[in-house]
C-alpha cells in the first residue's frame, strides 16, 4: 500500500506553526458553517459562507487549487461519502451532511472535515448518530496513534480496530440488531505541508506495510470514512461525488496533525486537540 519510496517529511517549529494558521482559519470555518447548517440552507450558500470566512482571515481555500474543482467546500450528504459538490441542493432535518474543507496561509495547508446531523442530534435516527460517534472516535484513536517512533501503518490499525470495537458496542445498543460498518476503501489520508495532498498515504485500514517512520515535525491529515454498509463507493455523473454503492449513510471526519517534541498538536482543533487529548491520555504537545 506504501509506495516503497513515500517519504513524511518533517517541518521546521515556524512551519508548523504557519501550518497552525490555515488550521484555526479551517476549524472557525467549519465551526460557521456547522451552526448555519439549519433545514433549508443550500449546500452553495454554505460554500459561499465558508469563503466568506476563509477570505475575511486573509487565508485563501485551497480547494480551489484540485484542477477542474472550484468550490471552497465538499458537502456530502447521506449515502454521499466525499467530494460532494455545493450547489442548488436544500438541507432537511434528519440530513447526515459531511463538510470538507482546507486553506492555505502563507503557502501552508491544512485540512480537516466535520459531520453532523442537520436539526441537530435530535432529528437523527440512532444508527446515524452511532455511525458518526463511531467515526468521529476512529478519527482521535488514529491521532493518538501518530506519535515519534510509530509508522505511519499504526494509524490504519488504530482506526480499523477502533470501528471493530464500535460494531460490538453499536450491535448490542441497536435494538439488538447486528451493526456492520463499513471503512470506505480506495481513499484514505495523506501527508500535507506546502501542498494539501503530499506523500505518504494514512490509511484508514490496517496494512501489511508499517509505512515510513513518524517523526518530530510530521504532519499528516487523518480521515477515516464510515458507512452504515458498504465499503465501495462510485462516482457519481457530476464526476466529483463519492456515494456508496447500497445507498448507506456515510460520515467523514478529518483533522490535520503534528508531531512535536512534546506530544501532538491537532492543527485543525480550536484548542490544539486539548480535551479529546486528555481524554485519551495521548500526549497534548502545542508550539508557543
Ligand atoms: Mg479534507
Ligand atoms: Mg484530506
Amino acid at each position: 500500500m506504501f509506495g516503497r519510496r513515500e517519504r513524511l517529511e518533517t517541518k521546521a517549529p515556524h512551519e508548523l506553526r504557519a501550518m497552525r494558521r490555515a488550521g484555526l482559519v479551517v476549524a472557525s470555518t467549519l465551526e460557521t458553517v456547522t451552526i448555519q447548517a439549519a433545514a433549508g440552507i443550500t449546500t452553495g450558500q454554505l460554500d459561499d459562507l465558508a469563503r466568506e470566512s476563509i477570505l475575511g482571515q486573509g487565508a485563501r481555500p485551497s480547494f480551489p487549487e484540485v484542477p477542474g474543482y472550484r468550490h471552497t467546500l465538499c458537502v456530502s450528504v447521506n449515502e454521499a461519502v466525499v467530494h460532494g459538490i455545493p450547489g442548488e441542493r436544500k438541507l432537511h432535518d434528519g440530513d447526515l451532511v459531511s463538510v470538507d474543507c482546507g486553506a492555505i496561509v502563507d503557502g501552508w495547508h491544512a485540512d480537516a472535515a466535520v459531520t453532523f446531523v442537520v436539526g441537530g442530534d435530535e432529528a437523527g435516527s440512532a444508527q446515524d448518530l452511532a455511525l458518526n460517534e463511531a467515526t468521529r472516535h476512529a478519527l482521535w484513536a488514529g491521532i493518538v496513534a501518530f506519535r515519534d517512533g510509530n509508522h505511519v501503518g499504526d494509524i490504519g490499525a488504530a482506526v480499523e480496530e477502533s470501528i471493530a470495537q464500535a460494531m460490538q458496542r453499536s450491535s448490542a445498543g441497536l435494538d439488538g440488531r447486528p451493526c456492520a460498518y463499513g471503512i470506505v476503501e480506495g481513499f484514505e489520508g495523506h501527508g500535507i505541508g506546502r501542498a494539501m495532498h503530499m506523500e505518504p498515504g494514512v490509511p484508514n485500514v490496517r496494512v501489511r506495510d508499517r509505512g515510513p517512520r513518524i517523526r518530530v515535525g510530521a504532519a499528516v491529515a487523518i480521515e477515516p470514512m464510515i458507512t452504515l454498509g458498504s465499503s465501495d463507493t462510485y462516482d457519481l455523473e457530476d464526476g466529483w461525488t463519492a456515494a456508496t454503492v447500497d445507498g448507506s449513510r456515510a460520515a467523514h471526519w478529518e483533522h490535520t496533525v503534528a508531531v512535536t517534541r512534546t506530544g501532538l498538536w491537532v492543527l485543525t482543533a480550536l484548542d490544539g486537540g486539548q480535551a479529546e487529548l486528555l481524554a485519551r491520555g495521548g500526549p497534548f504537545g502545542p508550539l508557543d
